[in-house]
């Protein structure tokens, strides 16, 4: 049983939909979802599933219109996030959710150093003077590994390299008052495998150091595997498994996430994996959707039912769920 103290966000029922000139895109469908304290909660899927729009959903990044919030609630220490004011969300993301991007300069502004940019967060939340908060802004700058922390606060963003813009960014958000939530979307994915490894390894450090909490998007099984400490596979804007990660790599119960796996080379800790598979088909378009299974156009396993019917969750133990009429036929690996 999940207890209710260690919850930091969850995110009940949602459905998202953009009402587009080609029609309803229906793009987050039924969503529940929870974050504990200090884990680390991945969402992967292919683009387009959903993921992005789920992580904007909580901070209200979506734009809207075209975009809109059909039904569900996200509850934040107490709050209901959808039911927020502009001015109350803006509050609440500098200070206890905080966000990185796959690519930085859309969120660095290019006209003011990068330091001053961090010193203006303690300074919005925190009675100390410009001094101060620029001494500061070069220790976070030592905590998070940039190099010559005094001279590089002076640069602005284009001076910085991509893994050091990344890291300004992770800076950033350490300099909330209360670093509860850190949403990361695709942070590696714009970055050489070397630096990549290096800023896996920097959220992972500051996790345990902060005690904060992470969701993370990924596309890349690979981060899972490096990150992750229970995971949600979304397809088609619904989640169709859970589980913690020794789960979703030993025992996959979803074609999908057994499709994702297998597209993984063999050096990696998934135990099945032989050689690279490709998921065959694309995803379905998301305005034609019917009441049956989104993947049954790509799926292996797929019987007469799964066209007519969405499956309820199965409950395979506490930690693990799928949503698949055919989970026992998934061959075990
Ligand atoms: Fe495949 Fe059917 Fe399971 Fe969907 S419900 S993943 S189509 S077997």
């Amino acid at each position: 049983m999940e207890d209710k103290k260690d919850i930091l966000l969850s995110i009940e029922n949602l459905n998202f939909s953009f009402d587009t000139q080609r029609g309803v895109v229906n793009a987050v469908r039924d969503l529940s979802i929870t974050i504990r304290k200090g884990e680390t909660l991945t969402l992967v899927g292919e683009s387009g599933c959903g993921k992005s729009v789920t992580a904007h959903s909580i901070n209200q990044l979506n734009p809207m219109p075209p975009g809109k919030v059909d039904s569900g609630a996200i509850m934040f220490r107490g709050k209901d996030l959808l039911k927020l004011k502009k001015g109350e969300i803006e509050k609440l993301r500098g200070t206890q959710i905080s966000m990185i991007f796959q690519e930085p300069m859309t969120a660095l502004n290019p006209v003011f150093t990068v330091g001053s940019q961090i010193a203006d967060v303690f300074l919005t939340h925190q009675d100390i003077s410009k001094e101060e908060a620029m001494k500061r802004t070069v220790e976070l700058f030592k905590l998070v590994k940039i190099p010559a922390p005094e001279r590089r606060v002076h640069a602005y963003p284009h001076q910085l390299s991509g893994g050091m813009r990344q890291r300004a960014m992770i800076a950033m958000a350490l300099a909330s008052p209360e670093p509860g939530l850190m949403i990361a979307d695709e942070p590696t994915t714009a970055l050489d495998v070397t630096i990549q490894a290096q800023i896996l390894d920097l959220l992972n450090d500051l996790k345990k150091d902060v005690g904060m909490s992470i969701l993370l998007i990924t596309h890349d099984m690979g981060v899972v595997a490096e990150m992750a400490d229970r995971v949600v596979v979304m397809y088609a804007g619904r989640k169709v498994e859970e589980a913690d990660v020794f789960s979703i790599f030993e025992s996959p119960k979803h074609p999908y996430t057994l499709g994702l796996l297998n597209s993984l080379p063999s050096n990696t800790k998934y135990k099945g994996a032989k050689r690279l598979e490709a998921i065959t088909g694309t995803v379905p378009d998301m305005r034609t959707i019917g009441a049956g299974c989104p993947f049954e156009n790509r799926c292996a396993y797929a019987s007469e039912i799964c066209g007519k019917e969405f499956p309820s969750e199965t409950v395979l133990d506490e930690s693990h769920s799928v949503w698949c009429h055919n989970y026992q036929k998934v061959e075990e690996v």
